[in-house]
């Protein structure tokens, strides 16, 4: 029989989305032992790359209190959640990708239909609005790119024009690949300096590069003296990736492990504790032992949850109990963008130490959007919410480790 190999880790993080990859950072400066399990990419690729905090409101720290108490921010408090928000924007330094804004007052970018998107911290390559009606503004886009309109950012601000440059290739990936070559980097610059225009900001699609937008950026200053910004693009999103990829790299530099795309094909406990988790794949099975666990991983899009037709939700790794707001007939909504679903409060419910309710599991901790009255649309608290419900559930596992 084929042999088990078995490793072993203070903390055992299961998804890699936004909320694990914070937590097992954060574990990693207490000096912990870290590994990442996930089995897919997770829901921060498909976004801006901004970190929305709390919409509808100009001051979102503040306002976490007016929230319903059993929102998951609410068993954080402010001063949690803006230590969350610093060691993110620390770490994000760290690896080159700076954000900027402050998470006590919200501030709104330029989308790629024109329209302003309210959101609290922003990549460094982006623009937040103030002023931009009063300076000229010309967007450059690029032949064949879908879904992101320049006619429409210009329809909406009366001093403006674009421009599309044909540069042979056609999409947001290949773009950001291709900025990454000097020769391309090149031809682009070239281009701008064609268009002949003075005194004009310069907004592209967020393309520039995947790795290195801000060395990409600061090039296309210095050789054309325009000031240049970008504007986030739908999904696949660069700056999405670009956080998700700095965040895995983060996490590597400081001595964490990651298995990626693997399914926990088991889980062991022993009296109230889990053990380990094995993970299925090519080659041998792993056992990767733990002595905390962290479930971080999302809610039923990314497979966190699971529903079936008989009004039933189902957590997908250790069968927690799921907490439903309603039955399946409930489960509807003839408008597709209206928010308040009340399926969006489904998820588990934790104790204000993160560890599941209803459960007497002492090493098992839960963070990010799984948690129960998250409803991350109707509050627009994404990836605030995965931060700091991923540090604050981080800082109780290291007091169970001590
Ligand atoms: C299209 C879109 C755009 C968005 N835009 C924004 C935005 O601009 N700003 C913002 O703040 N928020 C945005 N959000 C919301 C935000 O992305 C999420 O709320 C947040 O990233 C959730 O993070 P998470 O870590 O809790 O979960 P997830 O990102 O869902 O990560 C969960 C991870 O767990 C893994 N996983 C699942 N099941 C298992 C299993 N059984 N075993 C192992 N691994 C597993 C998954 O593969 C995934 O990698 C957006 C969401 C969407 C869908």
């Amino acid at each position: 029989m084929e042999k088990m190999k078995v490793d072993g880790y203070d903390a055992v993080i299961i998804g890699g989305g936004l909320s694990g990859l914070m937590a097992s950072i954060w574990l990693t400066t207490k000096g912990r032992h870290v590994a990442v399990v996930s089995k897919g990419d997770p829901m921060c690729c498909l976004s801006t790359g901004c970190i929305d905090v709390l919409g509808h409101t100009d001051s979102p720290l503040k306002d976490i209190r007016k929230l319903p108490s059993s929102h998951p921010y609410r068993m954080i408090g402010q001063d949690t959640i803006k230590e969350a928000l610093a060691f993110f924007k620390e770490v994000m330094e760290g690896i080159g990708l700076h954000y900027t804004g402050d998470p006590s007052r919200n501030a709104e970018i330029l989308t790629p239909v024109g329209t302003p998107k309210t959101t609290c911290l922003v990549p460094s390559t982006m623009r937040i609005m103030s002023n931009l009606e009063d300076e000229y503004l010309h967007v450059v886009s690029f032949k064949g790119l879908k879904d992101f309109y320049p006619s429409y950012i210009i329809s909406r601000n009366k001093n403006a024009n674009f421009s599309i440059f044909d540069m042979g290739v056609y999409n947001t990936m290949g773009l950001a690949h291709a900025f990454e070559e000097k020769a391309f980097l090149g031809r682009f610059i070239r281009r701008i300096r064609e268009l002949e225009i003075s005194d004009a900001r310069i907004a592209v699609p967020a393309v520039l590069g995947l790795r290195s937008p801000e060395r990409i950026m600061e090039e296309i200053r210095l050789e054309t003296e325009k000031d240049i910004f970008e504007i986030p693009t739908l999904p696949p999103s660069i700056p999405g990736l670009r956080l998700f990829r700095g965040l895995k790299q983060a996490l590597l530099e400081k001595g964490g492990q990651i298995y990626w795309g693997k399914e926990i094909a088991s889980v062991e406990k022993t009296g109230n504790k889990v053990e380990a988790i094995t993970l299925a794949g090519e080659g041998k099975p792993t056992r990767v032992h733990g002595k905390t666990f962290l479930l971080s991983t999302g809610s039923f899009i990314s497979g966190g949850l699971y529903a079936t037709r008989e009004s039933k939700a189902y957590e997908t790794v250790f069968d927690l109990p799921v907490y439903m707001p309603d039955k399946r007939h409930k489960w509807f909504n003839d408008d597709f963008f209206k928010t308040g679903h009340p399926i969006e409060r489904a998820g588990i419910l934790v104790r204000e130490s993160f560890r599941p309710k209803d459960n007497d599991i002492d090493n098992l901790f839960v963070s990010g959007s799984i948690l129960a009255f998250s409803e991350i649309m109707k509050y627009q608290c994404g990836h605030g919410l995965a931060i700091s419900t991923g540090v604050a559930a981080a800082k109780q596992m290291d007091g169970f480790l001590k």
